[in-house]
C-alpha cells in the first residue's frame, strides 16, 4: 500500500534524524503534533439553506516561535494532508531561519461552488471559531491553495473584533493597504532563483550556460521564470494547466508573456514578437507547442516544477534529461521519483529550501506589523536575497560534510536549528 502523505513526511524526518545526530527525544516530539483542532463551519447559502463544512488547524510544533503556515480551501483537504503539511512547515521555517514553528489548516470545501457572499460568510465563521487558537504570538496563518489576500483581510477583521483591537499581525499575505508587505508577490519565485544562483556559485558555473523549463505560470512560476531570465538563464519553455510553449533559442521577455496570459487566460499560443503575442508568430520564433506533461522531460539543463505535487515520479523521472531540478512547488517529487533522480545524479534543490522565500517574506510582513515599520520593495528583496543565500550555503556545506543529498542536508539543517532552540528552552 502507498504511504499516506503524513507517513511519508514522518519517514523523511526519521531518515534525516539518523544523520543529523539530534536527540531521539526531539525526533519523538516532532513525530507528533501539539494540537489537532477540528470543527464544523456552518453558514447560510444564498438560497437560504444551511451548509456545514469541516475546518482544520493543525499546530505541529512551536519550539522556534508561533505556529505558522497556510490555510487552504479545497475539497481534498483532510487531517492527513494538513498533518503532513504542518510538519513540513516546521522544517521549512527552520531551514530558512525564521522564528516560527509549523502549522497548517483549511476547510474541506470546493470554493468554486460558492458565491462571493457565501465564501465570505464561510470564512468569517471559520475565523470566529479559529480565533481562540491564533494570534500574532500564538499562531499566524497565511494564504495557500485557493485562499488569498482578500480572505486574509476577512480573517483579520473577524479576529480583531473578537479580541477588541486591530490585530493585523494575526495573519500574513494581507493586501498592502491593511499591513501586507511589499515584495510578497514576487518573493517565492525570486527566492528560488537566489537559491539556485547560490548553488551554481559553489559549482563555479554561470547562469548563461543553462537552459531552463518552468512548469506552472501562477504566482510562483511566473516570478521564478522572470527572475531566472533576468539573472541570465535562458528560459526556453513555460507551461500551465492548458499546455505550453517551447522556443529552443529562448523565450522573449517573460513580462510580455504574463500580459498575454492575462488576456488569453493561458500561456499556450503566447509567441511574442515585441508586444504582439500570437500563435501566428510560432514559426517566426522557431517555437513549438508542448502538452502540459512534456515540459519536465524536455532537453534542457534545469527544470522548475512550480505547479503541483507528485509531478516527478516513477513514470517520468527516468525520462528527465535535466541535470538540476529546482523544486518550487510543494512536494513536486515523490519518493520513487526522488530515488530515480538521485541515481541519475540529478541535483535536486528541495522544496523546503527552494520555495522558502515565501515564508521568509511572510516573516518580514509579521515583523513590520509587530514593529510598526514599512519597508520598501527593494529593502524586502535585499533581505530576502541575504536570507536565501545564507540558508542555501548552510545546506550546501552540510551536504558536502555529511555526503548527503541537498534534500537530506536541508532536513539536517532544520533539525539542528530546532535542537539548538529546544536545548535553550
Ligand atoms: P497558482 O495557483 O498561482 O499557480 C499554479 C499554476 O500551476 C497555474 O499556472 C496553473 O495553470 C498551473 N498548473 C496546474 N496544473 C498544471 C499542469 N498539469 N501542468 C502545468 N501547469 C499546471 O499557485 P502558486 O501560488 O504559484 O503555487 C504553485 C506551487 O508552489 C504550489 O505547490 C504551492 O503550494 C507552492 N508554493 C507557493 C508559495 C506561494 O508563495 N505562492 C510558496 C511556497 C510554495
Amino acid at each position: 500500500m502507498t504511504d499516506s502523505f503524513f507517513t511519508r513526511a514522518q519517514k523523511e524526518l526519521q531518515q534525516a534524524a539518523v544523520k543529523s545526530k539530534v536527540s531521539p527525544k526531539l525526533i519523538e516530539k516532532l513525530l507528533t503534533h501539539d494540537n489537532d483542532i477540528q470543527f464544523d463551519v456552518e453558514f447560510t447559502k444564498d438560497n437560504g439553506e444551511k451548509q456545514i463544512v469541516k475546518g482544520f488547524r493543525l499546530q505541529h510544533d512551536n519550539i522556534l516561535g508561533p505556529y505558522k503556515g497556510g490555510l487552504r480551501f479545497h475539497q481534498d483537504v483532510s487531517q492527513d494532508e494538513v498533518k503532513a503539511l504542518s510538519l513540513l512547515m516546521t522544517l521549512k521555517n527552520a531551514v530558512i531561519d525564521v522564528p516560527f514553528g509549523g502549522g497548517k489548516g483549511g476547510i474541506k470545501v470546493d470554493p468554486k461552488t460558492l458565491s462571493e457572499k457565501e465564501l465570505e460568510a464561510m470564512t468569517r465563521e471559520f475565523a470566529r471559531k479559529l480565533s481562540p487558537y491564533i494570534g500574532p504570538e500564538k499562531d499566524v496563518p497565511a494564504p495557500d491553495v485557493n485562499t488569498n489576500g482578500k480572505i486574509m483581510a476577512w480573517i483579520v477583521d473577524e479576529h480583531s473584533k473578537t479580541v477588541g483591537k486591530p490585530t493585523p499581525a494575526v495573519v500574513t499575505g494581507k493586501p498592502i493597504e491593511i499591513g501586507g508587505s511589499e515584495g510578497r508577490t514576487e518573493a517565492t519565485g525570486f527566492g528560488g532563483t537566489y537559491a539556485l544562483l547560490a548553488i551554481l556559485k559553489h559549482l563555479g558555473k554561470k547562469p548563461q550556460n543553462f537552459t531552463v523549463a518552468v512548469q506552472g505560470f501562477g504566482n510562483v512560476g511566473q516570478y521564478a521564470a522572470k527572475s531566472l531570465q533576468d539573472a541570465g538563464f535562458k528560459v526556453v519553455a513555460i507551461s500551465d494547466s492548458k499546455g505550453g510553449v517551447y522556443i529552443p533559442s529562448g523565450l522573449p521577455n517573460i513580462d510580455d508573456i504574463a500580459k498575454c496570459k492575462a488576456e488569453k487566460g493561458h500561456v499556450a499560443g503566447c509567441y511574442c514578437v515585441g508586444s504582439v503575442c500570437d500563435i501566428s508568430n510560432r514559426e517566426k520564433v522557431g517555437g513549438r507547442d508542448i502538452p502540459a506533461e512534456e515540459i519536465l522531460t524536455l532537453p534542457v539543463d534545469i527544470i522548475v516544477p512550480a505547479a503541483l505535487e507528485n509531478v516527478l515520479n516513477e513514470d517520468n523521472a527516468p525520462k528527465v534529461k535535466a541535470k538540476i531540478v529546482l523544486e518550487m512547488a510543494n512536494g513536486p517529487t515523490n519518493q520513487e521519483g526522488d530515488e530515480i533522480l538521485n541515481k541519475k545524479n540529478v541535483l535536486v534543490i528541495p522544496d523546503i529550501l527552494a520555495n522558502s522565500g515565501g515564508v521568509a517574506t511572510s516573516y518580514f510582513e509579521w515583523y513590520q506589523n509587530m514593529h510598526d515599520e514599512k519597508w520598501t520593495k527593494e529593502e524586502v528583496l535585499k533581505k530576502l536575497k541575504e536570507k536565501m543565500e545564507k540558508a542555501t550555503n548552510e545546506v550546501y556545506e552540510i551536504s558536502k560534510q555529511e555526503n548527503v543529498t541537498l534534500r537530506q542536508a536541508a532536513l539536517i539543517s532544520a533539525l539542528r536549528r530546532i535542537e539548538t532552540a529546544w536545548k535553550q528552552k
